[in-house]
């Protein structure tokens, strides 16, 4: 079908990016498992090594299968292009990458997922990079943190794990003002709870792994860029501003247009980092999708019941769901994610760390696993598995301490989950 901005998320997340198959017909998106595709001659294989002309060479770089994903989280993002990588962190180096270079730096939410907090604070420095870590409800702070090196800044729209709402409109009229890329992980969100680019962000990530596959699967990841930053407006994108010697001194921005940051994502950062997303987990990615709308309905139903339920149990300190009242961030649902907040939220138990890992070991339906956004309803306790890596002073801002528990909501009956709940935490204070 040919797109047009008249169909709603729920005919878009079926059909975007895909038509019946050229070749046979078949209807559902065929896993294209080719690692090569024939060149008509060498003039045409040529052209499309150039850069001159748009096709399929070699899976690394591109694939039919994974590129109807590409479009597909596209258009539900309301983006310009997309690129779809191995991972939900190889999606973050993927979007760094063409910003970034020794000497820079990333200003970063202290509040992000566990593993993206280690990947940014150790494993970056490896390539001369760095990140300053701001609590971004200090916008002044966020503000401050910004200098001549910094390239990008870098929020969760929902934070993993804490049910913690970045106001991504007053951070992207930071970054606008200091000329400064906004990169917003909207993987606890998905594009159906919150569209970030529609509230000012340059580019989004997301862990395909999570709510967009939904059934945990396949890990995947994914960067869609707005198209709408200016990379020439200074020399701090030279990737993209500046000839490019490995293609006959093409300049990206110049020659793609809004397309810039998803052609240099495939010609330079899938050719030369090779973080590709093979047609297999695009395909299991697609399936998921398709119900996307459907599936976060029922988690914030979900969620919204069971925190509820949660917050008013007597073995329970607090929940910090944005959904509560009770919530500092309630006021933010309505502009960042108003169809709900999700289906991820921590609760912090009485009796602390002992507590924790007995009602973790106590649960029946939910299971203890370090994922989340999946059908099931999933548990983690944060502070000795996902944040292990981090000082107590990190897990605290973060919402990982040691007396806290993620729950990853799922599409279960919230009868049966809130009677599992219920059981586990009187075993944790037997
Ligand atoms: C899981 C997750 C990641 C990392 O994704 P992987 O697919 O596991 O590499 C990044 N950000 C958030 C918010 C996540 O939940």
């Amino acid at each position: 079908m040919s797109e047009g901005p008249t169909y709603g998320f729920d005919t878009l997340q079926i059909h975007a990016g895909a038509r019946p198959d050229p070749a046979t017909g078949a209807r559902q998106t065929p896993i294209y498992q080719t690692t090569a595709y024939v060149f008509r001659d060498a003039e045409h294989a040529a052209a499309l090594f150039n850069l001159q002309e748009v096709g399929y060479i070699y899976s690394r770089l591109t694939n039919p299968t994974v590129a109807v994903l590409q479009e597909r989280i596209a258009t539900l993002e309301g983006g310009a292009g997309a690129v779809c990588c191995s991972s939900g962190h190889a999606a973050q180096i993927m979007a760094l990458f063409p910003l970034m270079g020794p000497g820079t730096n990333v200003v970063a939410s202290t509040r992000l997922y566990g593993g993206t907090i280690t990947q940014f604070s150790q494993t970056i420095k490896r390539f001369g990079w760095s990140a300053k870590f701001v609590d971004f409800d200090d916008e002044a702070a966020v503000a401050e943190a910004i200098d001549e090196n910094t390239r990008a800044v870098f929020c969760e729209s929902i934070a993993n794990p804490g049910g913690y709402i970045t106001d991504i409109p007053a951070i992207a009229a930071i970054s606008d003002k200091a000329g400064i890329p906004l990169i917003v992980d909207n993987t606890s969100a998905t594009p159906y709870l919150c569209n970030p680019i529609a509230l000012g962000a340059t580019l989004v990530v997301h862990s395909t792994t999570k709510y967009l596959t939904g059934n945990g699967t396949v890990t995947g990841g994914c960067v869609v860029d707005s198209g709408k930053f200016d990379w020439t407006a200074n020399d701090k994108f030279p990737s993209l501003s500046q000839p490019e010697p490995a293609y006959h001194g093409l300049t990206f921005a110049e020659t793609f247009g809004p397309l810039a940051f998803t052609f240099h994502g495939i010609a330079i950062g899938l050719r030369d980092l090779g973080m590709t997303m093979n047609p297999q987990a695009a395909h299991y990615t697609l399936m998921g999708i398709e119900t996307l709308s459907l599936r976060m309905e029922r988690h914030v139903q979900n969620a919204e019941t069971i925190s509820a339920w949660l917050e008013g149990h007597d073995n329970v300190d607090y929940v910090t769901y944005a959904g509560l009242d009770s919530s500092p961030y309630k006021s933010r649902v309505a502009t960042v994610c108003p169809k709900g907040a999700g289906g991820l939220f921590t609760v912090a138990l009485k009796g602390g760390y002992d507590a924790c890992v007995k009602f973790v070991d106590s649960l029946e339906i939910f299971s203890h696993v370090a994922n989340l956004g999946d059908t099931r309803s999933l548990v983690i306790h944060s502070a000795s598995t996902t944040h292990r890596q981090l000082s107590p002073e990190q897990q605290e801002a973060a919402g990982a301490g040691p007396n806290v528990v993620r729950i990853s909501i799922g599409t279960e009956n919230a009868e049966d989950l809130i009677a599992d709940l219920d059981q586990a935490l009187k075993a944790a204070h037997s």
